[in-house]
Parts: C-alpha cells; sequence; structure tokens
C-alpha cells in the first residue's frame, strides 16, 4: 500500500478523516484503499492533521517520504505523537516493531512462540498458496532476524532504516530491539 503527501490538485476531495473539503493547494494524505467493488486500490484523502490523529503509521511514513515542506508540521507531529501513545495506533506499512499482542504467532526462523508482549519484528514476505503467490505478515524474534534475513530481502541496513520509519514505538525501545536484532552493542555508529 503505498501512501503519499502532494497538494490537492482541486478543492473537489473532501477528507475522509473530517468529511469537510481539501482546499485546493493544501498538503493532503494519500491511502490507498482497496474495495470489494473494484479490483485497483482507490485514493483515499485526509488533511494531514486529520491524519496525524487517525492514521499515524500512514502519515509517519509518508512525510519519511515526502521532500517538500509541511507548514504546520510541529502541530502535525504533535497530534502524531499523541495518537501513537494512545495506543490505538497500527503501524500503516511492513516491515514494522511492535509487541505482540498475543501469544500464539510463531517465530518464522526458530519456530518458537512469540511471548505475548514482547518485541517482535513484523516483516511482509510472499508465500506460495496453492500455485499462487500471496502476501502475507510473518513474524520473528529481534534476534532470529539476522540468521532470516535472506528470506526478509535486502541488508540488516535498510530493514533496520524501514522498521525505524515504520515503527510507533519510542526511541528507547526502538535502539533496544535494533540492538538485539544486530546483535551489536554500545550504540557506536548506525544513524
Ligand atoms: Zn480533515
Ligand atoms: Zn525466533
Amino acid at each position: 500500500m503505498a501512501n503519499v503527501i502532494e497538494e490537492a490538485k482541486s478543492g473537489r476531495a473532501s477528507c475522509r478523516t473530517c468529511k469537510k473539503t481539501i482546499a485546493k493547494g493544501e498538503l493532503r494524505l494519500g491511502v490507498e484503499q482497496m474495495t470489494q467493488f473494484s479490483d485497483t486500490p482507490s485514493m483515499q484523502w485526509h488533511h494531514l492533521l486529520c491524519a496525524a490523529g487517525k492514521l499515524p503509521g500512514e502519515l509517519k511514513g509518508a512525510l519519511a517520504g515526502y521532500e517538500g515542506d509541511v507548514p504546520n508540521r510541529a502541530d502535525i507531529d504533535k497530534a502524531m505523537t499523541d495518537s501513537i501513545k494512545s495506543g490505538k495506533a497500527k503501524p500503516g506499512a511492513f516491515p514494522y516493531i511492535d509487541k505482540a499482542p498475543t501469544g500464539r504467532a510463531k517465530c518464522m526462523q526458530c519456530d518458537e512462540t512469540i511471548e505475548k508482549d514482547s518485541w517482535r519484528v513484523a516483516v511482509e514476505r510472499e508465500l506460495e498458496v496453492n500455485g499462487f503467490m500471496r502476501k502475507s505478515p510473518g513474524y520473528m524474534h529481534p534476534k532470529c532476524v539476522a540468521p532470516n534475513l535472506e528470506n526478509v530481502g535486502g541488508t540488516m541496513e535498510d530493514l533496520v532504516s524501514q522498521v525505524k520509519t515504520n515503527s510507533l514505538i519510542d526511541e528507547a525501545d526502538m535502539d533496544a530491539v535494533v540492538e538485539e536484532m544486530t546483535g551489536e552493542g554500545g550504540g557506536d555508529g548506525g544513524e
């Protein structure tokens, strides 16, 4: 799912969160949504400030990829942080790190259960199901990521920078989990 930030090309679209019109030229977040009525995803638009409260995960990822200026960035960041702290927000894209909500998922690498409330790394992988390739989420213990990296695709560096963009956890937790993933102590190097 691609989430984008762009200037509204017309003043006709309305915000899916507050239902009010998004003015022409105003920045908006577009979230690709599959609907049951069509095979192609359609874009749903939100004011950035509305998205900050309702879709902080999607907005966070889109902001990371947006190079222009965001006029009310401080307000948006604050609304995003508040919403993330409330604990109801979901990450907007894979891969990400969160706490296992249940103790049911098994680790892709070691096949052991991931304990409830322990950190896990969620990735999207392609699985063959009845001859069709399907995308489905997979979960790993942080320390199981390195030995399984070839199945995840990409380098550890890429993965770390992606989870940093997508995850909705605070920095200290992130550093601790990343340390477990990379097996590096000390906190030197990296970003
Ligand atoms: Zn709105
Ligand atoms: Zn494991």
